[in-house]
């Protein structure tokens, strides 16, 4: 069976992979796998991380010394079932049927085998596994057991294991070496009911603990560093033998104390297994109550869609001290670190759709605020905030600066992400109590690194988006988010700003957003990506066989950075998101930074996807659609094994709402530019603006509805909708 090969298993570790925004379990099985099977196995706690001292064999001024990577922990996940003396295993015996989904409107995965063991004996198992949305330190494995022909002894035994092991060091850099020693474990306890191991991180000495108790009564026997439970129990035939392990994760960065666990424990078995997935499902019907997007009479793109939106919720950090890792909790790639990925690709679908979810997302980046601060000194600046290109709890953890701390651009991006929320929600509180300051300190260190030449505001020496090209002058992007950045600061600073700026800060912000330069070439009518861009060779594509992609694994990064030649969207995703520029210099941009860029990055094609709808380029658009859908789903990169990759999730949802549907955020209200694929009937999607649920239906018509009365604009046309309106549109192929 395919779905049992090696490879196959890993990619299905990351897309079943159960996780909640705290807790990440891959989708390993619970009865294991046979010698010489290399799997992931996995289970990620949001925002904890051990420490690492960054070894260089050449080192500079301002290189950071201390990196943060996330832990693989305690685990949970095994249990083993006896049947008359074989140990279920797919492996074994014969699997008679194996299905396995991850169902979205109740919010678990299922897996479900009907297996025949070596002596005979058949029996259905299905294994329901749920992190829960409403208990984030839950973890639940339900189990039940149907005996189709066997009667007699059934064991079953299940396991809470400190043993990690190390993943394996790799050299991509997308993954990057695990530098962390497997925890040291502290404390192993047990009663005739509840299961506990403590454990501690090797140098930060953070806590972490994991909390075990079962439905059914059994032994438990601790043993090193790890704690084994056992029931037996009979079965007949036709009979059903439910098994539910119920577990708790706490941690010292999320959690005041270790006793919390054993009492969140008890109220998870006082609930039931029943009553829990009940909560799970009543949790996601509101969420998708609110954001679902469905393609009519296509069920499975529909699905491909939804599995996106789940997995930006399921990888949404909420507590102020997590937030979106790059391959959100089902993987280890990237170490857990959190990027721009998560203000640009990720927190537009919770601004349109969910704005408390939102809201606690963009906290995050002012409680590393003082961190980032110390940074920008550490660079020898001499005010402002840097936000790390890379990092868990705020240290910049990106080791190779010309692809890190040179990407200026991310405080621009959280910027961009706090704004985009404020016009979609009007959310005063929110600026006065933290997001101005937030602005604010990291619109300050535009003054820093940028200078007076020639009468223009010019920013040196950074990298824009696109790794393929770094540390230039005056990248078009990092200029017109920096514009756009400071911009926003000086309008703000009146209404939420006189305790936190000082005039000639915000005097010196608006001299430098007016005199911005934003390189352009009048030849080609296009923004150049910076100001050297176009001078470059460019890159042979004609001669590089396609096995030498992505680029990065291939060559030199400075053969790369000699040519033209893009990892990503660079100057285009500017043009997307702040649509400010012509529709001839958005076309002739696209058309020459298109046929350069790689789409090594998998946050590339979604942008080109949406910037074609944009310039009115149906087929293409429909092609990047369908790449940013099924990235993961059909592993495009070769390695969702090491996770899926979450902005290009939010970029999957981003494709229909702002590609085909055209949405916009502006200071001046929502706008609406449908366009409609030739190859579907119609598509719908929903969003929350100033309290009021809308919902798009795009089909040969464009009907709007509201449950409150709302303006928007339409194609540039102003209109307003009580509670439902057809509206005429452009965009139809
Ligand atoms: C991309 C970055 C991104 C990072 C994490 C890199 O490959 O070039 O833009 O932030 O992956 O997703």
């Amino acid at each position: 069976m395919k779905q049992l090969e090696n490879a196959a298993l890993l990619v299905n570790e990351s897309l079943f992979a159960t996780a909640n925004g705290y807790i990440g379990v891959r989708g390993n099985f619970e009865e294991g796998y046979p010698n010489g099977y290399d799997t992931k196995h996995g289970t990620y706690l949001n925002g904890f991380y051990d420490t690492h001292v960054i070894k260089y064999s050449e080192s500079a001024f301002g290189f950071p010394e201390i990196g943060e990577t996330i832990v693989n922990v305690l685990d949970g996940q095994k249990i083993l079932i006896h049947i008359d003396g074989d140990i279920f295993s797919v492996f074994e015996g014969q699997v008679l049927s194996f299905d396995r989904k991850l169902d979205l409107d109740k919010g678990y995965s299922y897996r479900k085998i009907h297996w025949k063991s070596p002596k005979g004996h058949e029996v259905v198992l299905e294994f329901s596994r749920m992190t829960s949305f409403v208990t984030r330190e839950l973890f639940v494995i339900d189990l039940e057991v149907e005996s189709l022909n066997y009667e007699g002894d059934i064991k079953i035994e299940s396991f809470i294991d400190g043993r990690i092991k190390k993943s394996q060091d790799t050299d991509d850099p997308r993954v990057a070496t695990e530098h962390i020693k497997p925890l040291v474990i502290k404390n192993i306890d047990h009663d005739h009911k509840h299961m506990t191991i403590k454990a501690q991180t090797e140098h930060s000495k953070s806590w972490v603990s994991l909390d075990c108790s079962h439905n059914l009564a059994g032994e438990i026997q601790a043993l090193n560093d790890y704690i084994r439970y056992q029931t037996n129990q009979q079965i007949s035939k036709g009979e059903t033998i439910r098994f539910s392990k119920f577990m708790i994760y706490t941690d010292g960065h999320k959690h005041d104390n270790q006793q919390v666990g054993s009492t969140l424990l008890q109220e998870a078995l006082d609930k039931g297994c029943d009553k829990l997935f009940a909560e799970q499902s009543a949790y996601l019907s509101d969420f998708w109550s609110r954001c679902a997007v469905d393609i009519m009479d296509e069920k499975d793109l529909t699905y491909a869609v939804r599995y996106s939106q789940y997995q930006l919720l399921a990888a949404a950090g909420i507590d102020g001290v997590s937030q979106v890792a790059a391959k959100g909790l089902t993987g280890a790639g990237y170490e857990g670190h959190y990027f721009w990925d998560t203000e640009i690709y990720v927190i537009p679908f919770f601004t349109l759709t969910n704005p408390e979810l939102a809201k606690s997302i963009l906290k995050y980046r002012y409680n590393i605020l003082e961190a980032s601060k110390e940074r920008s000194l550490q660079l020898g600046h001499t005010r402002g905030a840097k936000i790390p290109w890379r990092t868990i709890a705020g240290r910049e953890c990106s080791s190779y600066f010309p692809a890190g701390t040179a990407q200026y651009h991310i405080n621009a991006d959280v910027a961009f992400g706090y704004i985009q929320y404020y016009l979609m929600t009007e959310d005063k509180d929110m600026m006065k109590s933290f997001g101005f300051e937030l602005l604010y300190e990291t619109a300050l260190l535009w003054l820093e690194v940028g200078h007076f030449s020639n009468g223009e505001f010019c920013i040196d020496a950074v990298t824009g988006p696109d790794e393929y090209t770094a540390v230039v002058n005056n990248n078009y992007y990092t200029n017109s988010m920096a514009k756009y950045h400071l911009e926003w600061t000086v309008k703000l600073y009146e209404e939420f700003g006189q305790a936190i700026a000082d005039d000639k800060s915000i005097d010196e912000m608006k001299n430098a957003a007016n005199l911005m330069r934003l390189p352009y070439d009048a030849t080609l009518n296009i923004h150049m990506q910076d100001d050297d861009f176009l001078n470059k060779k460019v890159w042979d594509f004609d001669n590089t066989p396609k096995d030498k992609y992505p680029l990065l694994l291939n060559y030199h990064p400075l053969t790369i950075y000699r040519h033209q030649v893009l990892k990503q969207a660079d100057t285009v995703l500017s043009h997307f998101l702040l649509d400010n520029v012509s529709d001839e210099i958005m076309m002739d941009s696209y058309n020459y930074y298109e046929p350069l860029t790689t789409h090594d990055s998998s946050l590339s094609p979604c942008v080109y996807g949406m910037m074609a709808s944009r310039i009115n380029r149906p087929d293409r658009a429909y092609d990047f659609f369908k790449k940013t859908v099924y990235l993961d789903l059909e592993d495009l990169h070769s390695n969702t094994k090491d996770g899926i990759h979450i902005a290009n999730a939010g970029g999957t949802y981003m494709t229909i709402v702002y590609g085909f549907g055209g949405l916009r955020i502006k200071e001046d209200g929502i706008h609406l530019k449908p366009t409609k694929p030739h190859e579907w009937k119609g598509y719908s999607f929903s969003f929350v603006y100033k309290d009021a649920l809308v919902k798009v239906q795009v089909t040969d018509k464009l009907i709007i509805s509201t449950n409150q009365p709302i303006t928007l604009i339409v194609d540039n046309r102003t209109i307003h909708v009580n509670d439902q309106l057809e509206v005429e549109y452009n965009g139809k192929h």
